[in-house]
């Protein structure tokens, strides 16, 4: 079997699943089974690996050559806590053939639902058992790193720079970066390796903010209200009809920004809605965010007393902003891809990625893709083929 292959199913059986509700970092002690493996394995390959107390693995793999950039890698060790990540039972699919993918008795992949499996016609796929997510996101992303530190430390020939590399906890509840060791990372840029199809390069996605709306009405006995009465349900649904309607998720695609409601609490007395604020372009973003504002001044005019209050809260920033000036890191990873015979893809994140907080930080952090889709359920699956040629695209990106 191929040994990135057999890497991968190793780390997959291993149950990573981050907890948002958990107040430590690593929100799961279980993560650590992973990065624990990890350390061991890299120590066998002759490197010095920390393992921190939060569950971040470091590796610096040394130059062994002058001329040569250093390049970080980072990949996340957790999976999403949006379905069952517990025994994972992944099954091996050789040489697909285009026809209907029976996962278990009940659940199957097909070309008409995942149009995707198209691309991968002819790979040898990693698929579930539909009992449990695969974890392709981002086992994959860690496997191909790994795959490149052991190919490094078995074949000198190949002459690189200073190679950093990390593997983190709890990227799937927004938690990646909190104790990344900046200092330890002494790269001039790096990639997350955590996209989909290979030759994926992100380099562009959302600003983001949460709002939270407060609603104050004035509770009387409904049968002398007249003229008195604030129904603090009647202000969160004004408030919210006065949002653009066009804005939301479900009716907004590639650059399109929304205002998502994602929570709403309403009585007579009291009322609170939180909402989710999306937008690529930072100028549009800000106008967004106004408008929250806007809205909640003229409900309190409207009722002549402090009816709505708004509390906004950035959450992360597009890293288009951040890596503008540096678009020869985008080059870099465009003309890596293109040598492995791959055709090379930037689409906008509709979403964040551990990328965009480490790029605000001065690490500049595009994502590249490994080979994994359909994130995040039984659905879940990895291309073979594809995770070999994302590292190939390692082996030329250390090149520079
Ligand atoms: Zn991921």
């Amino acid at each position: 079997m191929n040994r990135l292959l057999k890497r991968f199913l190793n780390y997959v059986r291993i149950d990573t699943q981050s907890n948002p509700n958990s107040k430590t970092q690593p929100s799961t002690m279980k993560q650590k089974n992973l990065s624990k493996l990890l350390f061991n394995e890299l120590s066998d390959m002759g490197y010095s690996p920390i393992l921190d107390e939060y569950g971040y693995t470091y590796c610096h793999i040394k130059k062994n050559a002058e001329g040569f950039t250093s390049v970080g890698f980072i990949s996340h060790v957790d999976t999403s806590p949006d379905f069952n990540g517990s025994n994972v039972n992944p099954k091996i699919i050789k040489s697909y053939d285009g026809k209907k993918i029976e996962l278990n008795s009940n659940l199957f992949l097909d070309t008409n639902s995942y149009p995707i499996l198209n691309s991968v016609i002819g790979d040898d796929l990693v698929v579930t058992d539909g009992l449990s997510l695969l974890g392709a996101d981002d086992k994959c992303g860690v496997a191909e790193i790994m795959e490149l530190a052991q190919i490094l430390s078995e074949d000198t020939s190949i002459k690189h720079g200073d190679i950093y590399i990390c593997f983190t906890p709890d990227e799937e509840i927004g938690k990646g970066t909190i104790n990344f060791n900046y200092d330890f990372f002494k790269v001039n840029y790096a990639f997350t390796l955590d996209g989909s199809t290979v030759g994926e390069i992100e380099y562009e996605n959302f600003n983001a903010a949460s709002a939270i709306v407060k609603f104050t009405g004035k509770a009387i006995h409904p049968g002398s209200a007249k003229n008195k009465m604030v129904n603090a349900s009647r202000l969160a649904m004004e408030f919210h009809s006065l949002l653009p309607k066009k804005m939301i998720p479900s009716l907004t695609s590639s650059y399109e920004g929304f205002n998502h409601l994602t929570e709403l609490k309403a009585q007579v007395d009291s009322a609170l809605s939180k909402y989710i604020i999306r937008n690529h372009d930072l100028s549009k973003f800000k106008k967004q965010k106004e408008k929250f504002e806007e809205i909640s001044k003229y409900l309190n005019n409207k009722y002549s007393y402090e009816c709505s209050s708004v509390v906004i809260t950035d959450t992360y920033f597009n890293m288009y902003e951040k890596i503008k000036p540096r678009m020869d890191i985008i080059e870099i990873a465009r003309k890596s891809i293109e040598k492995c015979g791959i055709k090379a893809i930037s689409n906008p994140i509709r979403g964040g990625t551990d990328g965009a907080v480490l790029t605000y930080n001065g690490l500049l952090c595009p994502n590249l893709g490994t080979g994994g889709f359909n994130f995040h359920g039984p659905y879940e699956f990895a291309s073979v083929q594809q995770m070999n040629k994302a590292v190939k695209i390692l082996l030329e990106i250390i090149k520079y």
